[in-house]
């Protein structure tokens, strides 16, 4: 089964994200375990875990069919010392959130070298950030989002999520997630359903579609390559509908979160109506 959703809101509790999530016929979604923009959060409440768990039960959504999204604040890449522990520190606090809510994915961005640092010294920091987070944790496997490659954001090439993958020592607890918008900016075409094909046969060539843990379904508002990472509402971007029609009717797709981060999100409900309508459309 497909797996459509949005990044819902937590506002009033963490425990009403999957309602949110159900009231637009969502069947993922993802969401912030604390507020993305602070450093430090106070724990989650053994009530409001209870509630969430009780809330995701009823909805219907599994542990595999949510993505949990981390801090914008977190680099693991940080080439800076004070600040890469920091990071390591918050981003550890999200893998045991994530663990305590009985879930099993956590979403971030690999990390930039601020010009600091070189690629290669960049990506090893963050492998090692990916090595300290799983054996502080259990469970939960750490899911590397692809960049749009703005500034100095690692990520964009396929080949910078397959050296991160290389260099985590627990292979079983590495995944990917895709965001179109980001692929489509990076210079990965998704423009026509045949260029959609070759980018996700090129994914799986230099990474491994046997890694991919979910994707963040996002039109674009640039051209291919812009390297801009400003989303669109599906099928109104420079992407269009075709890769969204491919995604839809591919089974290497299925059951696992595909979340929209469009920005009409008063929309939701009927994009993912539209989306599920891809999927059942005739030949
Ligand atoms: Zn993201
Ligand atoms: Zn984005």
């Amino acid at each position: 089964m497909k797996r459509v959703g949005a990044h819902v809101s937590i506002a009033g509790g963490i425990e009403n994200a999957p309602l949110n999530a159900a009231a637009i016929g969502a069947r993922a979604f993802a969401l912030f375990t604390k507020n993305q923009r602070q450093w430090k959060s106070p724990p989650l409440l053994p009530a409001s875990i209870e509630a969430f768990r009780n809330n995701c039960a009823k909805g219907g959504f599994e542990a595999r069919h949510i993505l949990p999204h981390d801090s914008y604040l977190i680099n693991l890449g940080n080439p800076d010392p004070e600040k890469l522990r920091r990071s390591r520190e918050a981003f550890q606090d999200e893998m045991r959130r994530c663990q305590a809510l009985g879930l099993e994915l956590l979403n971030f961005h690999p990390g930039s070298h601020l010009n600091e640092i070189g690629v290669d010294g960049c990506l090893r920091h963050i492998a090692d950030s990916i090595n300290l987070a799983l054996e502080g944790s259990s469970g939960v496997t750490a899911v590397i989002e692809n960049t749009a490659g703005q500034g100095t954001n690692l990520g964009s090439r396929f080949e910078h999520l397959a050296a991160l993958i290389e260099m985590t020592e627990d292979k079983t607890r590495v995944g990917v997630c895709l965001d179109t918008c980001h692929l489509f900016a990076a210079g990965y075409d998704l423009g026509s359903a045949e260029a959609a094909e070759e980018t996700f046969r090129e994914f799986d060539r230099v990474v491994g579609m046997q890694y991919l843990r979910g994707m963040h379904l996002n039109d674009a508002l640039h051209p291919v390559g812009s390297r801009l990472d400003r989303h669109a509402c599906v099928g109104k971007g420079k992407i269009g509908m075709e890769a969204f029609r491919l995604i839809m009717r591919d089974p290497r797709f299925e059951e696992i979160p595909l979340i929209l981060e469009t920005p009409d999100s008063d929309g939701w409900a009927e994009e993912i109506a539209m989306l599920y309508g891809l999927a059942e459309e005739d030949d």
